[in-house]
């Protein structure tokens, strides 16, 4: 079986290396190299058992365990999210990686909100991102200023350095809310700018971004919307590979679209509750609390049904 993969990011690095294992396969990106964008926030549980499939300890890309994630004021002890070094970790597996096409029976769109070999998702809900790396000398917690569309973020990277941006409908409202993050916590803009960059993130779940397959193209990671309603998409694109390289090598692709949606249920719930709050439909909003709560308290930080209920008081 050949396997040419499009798309050399989370997903389809990933890929790639489960599949060198067996198969014949090529991979290709339109980048020249990973660039350092955000995303360097992983659930760290998840993200170490999947990594260790295919040689790589985490631990070792593993920057900062904040103890803390603050959101609006909101201080929620941090259980399993660790910022770990994307950009390198992802340099390093580019060095393991033939880049090349080859004629292939299955391609795998791998290209994350670009989405470019399946169908265009109609109502697609792609978001703009800004994001800098920054120095401030303030305490290695996670800090976020959210409001219903979206939000902004300060991760620490280690010697004083961090990723700041946001995340909203337009980047004129992004960088408002980057604004807003800065007078929340102090993080002053005088303070060098070492680089910025933008991005885009697709927040729809995988049920809204149907088909995953079509002709001999199948769809992993951000491409077929696994990306929780919270912005996490670094777990669920590598776990999204997995599930693909599991069908695969057990001859059994027609279970891959069944596999991707009750793997991602939870991502589901999320998405419903991130619309009902921002459609202001509370009593929905509340009835799905227990979920999140639940799902979050295990993938993230630590949280109460009444933290979240102050939390969704606070958001304009
Ligand atoms: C600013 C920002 C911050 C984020 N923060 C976090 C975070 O802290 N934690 C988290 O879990 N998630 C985060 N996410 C989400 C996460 O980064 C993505 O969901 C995840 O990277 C998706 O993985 P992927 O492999 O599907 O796509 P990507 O990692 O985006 O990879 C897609 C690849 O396809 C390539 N490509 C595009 N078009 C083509 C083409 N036509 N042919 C070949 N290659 C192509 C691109 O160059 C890229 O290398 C963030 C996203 C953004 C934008």
């Amino acid at each position: 079986m050949k396997v040419q993969i499009h798309g050399a990011g989370m997903a389809g690095s990933f890929l790639y290396m489960l599949l060198n294992q067996d198969f014949e396969v090529g991979i290709t990106d339109t980048r020249k190299k990973p660039d350092c964008r955000c995303a360097w926030g992983i659930a760290y549980s998840e993200a170490k058992e999947l990594y260790k499939e295919i040689g790589i300890d985490l631990e070792e890309y593993v920057l900062i365990r904040p103890e803390y994630a603050i959101a609006n004021g909101l201080r929620l002890r941090n259980k399993n999210i660790v910022i770990f070094d994307r950009k390198r970790l992802l340099e390093d597996l580019w060095d393991q990686i033939e880049f090349r096409k080859i004629e292939a029976k299955i391609h795998i769109d791998a290209t994350g909100f670009k989405r470019a070999l399946l169908p265009k998702i109609k109502s697609d809900r792609v978001y703009p991102t800004i994001q800098t790396v920054e120095k401030h000398n303030i305490d290695d917690n996670i800090y976020i200023y959210a409001r219903k569309t979206g939000y902004a973020w300060a991760f620490p990277l280690g010697d004083d350095r961090w990723h700041i941006g946001a995340g909203d409908l337009n980047e004129t409202r992004a960088l408002e809310l980057i604004e807003m993050l800065r007078q929340e916590y102090g993080f002053k803009e005088k303070n060098g700018k070492i680089c910025s960059c933008k991005a885009k993130i697709r927040l729809l779940p995988p049920s809204a971004c149907k088909p995953f397959k079509v002709g001999d193209v199948f769809g992993i990671g951000e491409a077929i919307g696994c990306v929780s309603g919270a912005g996490e998409g670094n777990v669920p694109s590598l776990k999204s590979a997995k599930i693909f390289y599991e069908c695969l090598i057990n001859d059994k692709l027609e279970a891959y679209e069944y596999r991707i949606l009750s793997e991602f249920s939870w991502i589901e719930e999320e998405h419903k509750f991130v619309e009902a709050v921002q459609n202001g439909k509370r009593l929905t909003a509340l009835l799905k609390l227990p979920k999140i709560v639940s799902i979050e308290s295990k993938r993230s930080v630590s949280q109460s049904i009444g933290d979240l209920i102050r939390f969704m008081k606070v958001l304009k």
